[in-house]
């Protein structure tokens, strides 16, 4: 039996890590120096908000210069702190060897939220912070490279690109210094839906393995599956609208902020994003079961067969995590389950598809943002056209000699060269369906290996290690 207790974020991560370790078969100091954090930055800097100062506290973590630049997103939110923007830096190294994006892992947090400031103390507070990081070099195309995370987007990375951009005015690849960005401002189609996408295109290849569907007593595949989301921003909303539009998920259950709603019969994901735009709350969306902002957190509890929670961290714990109803944990946030929670899911049989590789989307398209921007060109542009010509010639001589006319439809969709959006999901796809062959390779080639975070953990740290060994640092 677990007890009910309250464990750090960064302390389920060592947890995970610690568990995964032995299976590796590496050196106990190779071990120590891939777990430990390379190194903190600590930032208070004033910002007059409403003729008053304000000082402010941030973060940038580096946990891992193994390779370079590190990478990984800036959170606003109130409960930033040290040991949250460590754990979170280090989830990005492993989900960078996960799915071969070749940088280390880093964070960045600022302890405001966002939600109680104007656009224009926004704007000041990025452009400081952004000040701060060049100032004491934890930003650049070829050093560190932040991204949008809770609390931030598009609007945000523009502003620490036009800051950087003022600095450098020389430097030919600043765009290439934060990912996430606009696409007109040197952003990259596809970015802003990625992590949904690429949760999607996870729990689809879950759902797709008969071992684990038969070993869960489920259907194999993901259409007419029932889901749940936590949290409907970025990632939580493309999960959701992605799921149902071309997976043919129903989502039963949705929780925000204000509360939790659920129906049986289903939600159509895209009423429901419009009525919370329209009426600012999910809570009187029509013919659903209603609860109120106290119990929000009885969503973990709903029945269904995927419950996705992609808000926040330490969602199921040795509290609640006897409850969940959910056959499989789909972790679209970063370290929603805490390591006593995971233990008591394991227990019971509920198979969970980790962070460290399922979030991994958004990483895999800001890498192919920052070679887009070093590269100076989009994705697409030399081959679209001879690409048509070519397909066109083939359809062309089809007809010619079976004689048979194809459609004007069919013809368009063959003969369509690729844009840049269609390139960019294709290799996001790639990029999760490889990557969760190898999580799960490793689950299934090592007996003691008893879950896929385990396994996920296991094939980081394999990867991470080979790099170190490789550059000469490790015998
Ligand atoms: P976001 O700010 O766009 O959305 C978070 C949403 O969660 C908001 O709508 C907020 O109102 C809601 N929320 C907050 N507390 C809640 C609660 N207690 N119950 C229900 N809803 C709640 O953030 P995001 O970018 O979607 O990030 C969400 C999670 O995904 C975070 O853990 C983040 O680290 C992780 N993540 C994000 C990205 C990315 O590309 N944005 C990439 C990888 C992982």
């Amino acid at each position: 039996m677990i007890m009910a207790k309250n464990v750090s974020f960064l302390d389920s991560v060592n947890r995970y890590f610690d568990a995964a370790a032995p299976h590796t078969g590496l050196d106990e100091g190779l071990l120590k120096q891939i777990k430990v954090c390379n190194g903190v930055y600590q930032i208070h800097f004033p910002v007059m908000v409403d003729g008053k100062v304000q000082v402010i506290e941030a973060y940038r973590a580096q946990h891992s210069n193994h390779r370079s630049p590190t990478k990984g997103g800036i959170r606003y939110s109130n409960h930033v702190n040290q040991d949250e923007v460590v754990a979170l830096a280090t989830l990005m190294s492993y989900k960078c060897a996960i799915v071969d994006v070749p940088f280390g892992g880093a964070k960045g947090g600022v302890k405001i939220n966002p939600w109680e400031y104007s656009e224009a103390d926004l704007e000041k507070i990025t452009r400081r912070y952004t000040t701060e990081l060049i100032r004491h070099k934890f930003i650049g195309p070829a050093i560190d490279v932040p991204a949008p995370d809770y609390g931030t987007g598009s609007r945000e990375m523009a502003w620490i690109y036009d800051t950087y951009r003022a600095f450098y005015p020389d430097d030919i690849n600043a765009a290439g210094c934060v990912t996430g960005k606009p696409v007109n401002q040197n952003g990259v189609r596809g970015r802003t839906e990625a992590t949904g996408r690429g949760v999607f295109y996870g729990i689809r290849e879950a759902c797709n393995n008969k071992e684990l569907m038969d070993k869960l007593g489920l259907e194999m595949g993901i259409e007419g599956k029932t889901m749940v989301i936590q949290g409907l921003g970025n990632v939580g909303s493309y999960t959701a609208t992605i799921s149902q539009d071309e997976g043919e998920v129903k989502i039963v259950g949705v929780s925000e902020v204000e509360g939790a709603i659920y129906n049986a019969d289903g939600i159509d994901i895209h009423a429901l994003l419009r009525h919370r735009a329209h009426h600012g709350s999910i809570l009187s969306y029509p013919d659903a079961r209603i609860y109120g902002k106290d119990k929000r957190r009885a969503v973990m509890e709903f029945e269904c067969d995927i419950l996705v929670p992609a808000a926040l961290e330490n969602q199921i714990d040795a509290n609640n995590a006897a409850n969940v109803r959910a056959k499989i944990i789909a972790e679209a946030a970063n370290g929603p389950v805490t390591a006593d929670g995971a233990a008591i899911l394991a227990e019971r049989g509920v198979v969970v598809i980790p962070d460290i590789y399922l979030n991994a989307g958004g990483v895999t398209v800001s890498y192919f943002e920052w070679l887009k921007n070093l590269s100076h060109m989009r994705f697409g542009r030399l081959e679209k056209r001879f690409d048509e010509r070519a397909y066109r010639r083939i359809v062309d001589q089809i007809e010619a000699t079976t004689g048979k006319v194809i459609s004007d439809r069919d013809r368009e969709l063959i003969v369509r060269g690729a844009d840049e959006i269609d390139l960019v999901r294709s290799g996001l796809e790639e990029t999760m369906i490889t990557g969760f062959q190898q999580v799960y390779k490793m689950y299934t080639d090592n007996a003691e290996i008893k879950d896929l975070r385990t396994a996920a953990f296991a094939l980081a740290i394999s990867k991470i290690s080979s790099d170190y060994i490789a550059l000469g640092i490790w015998p």
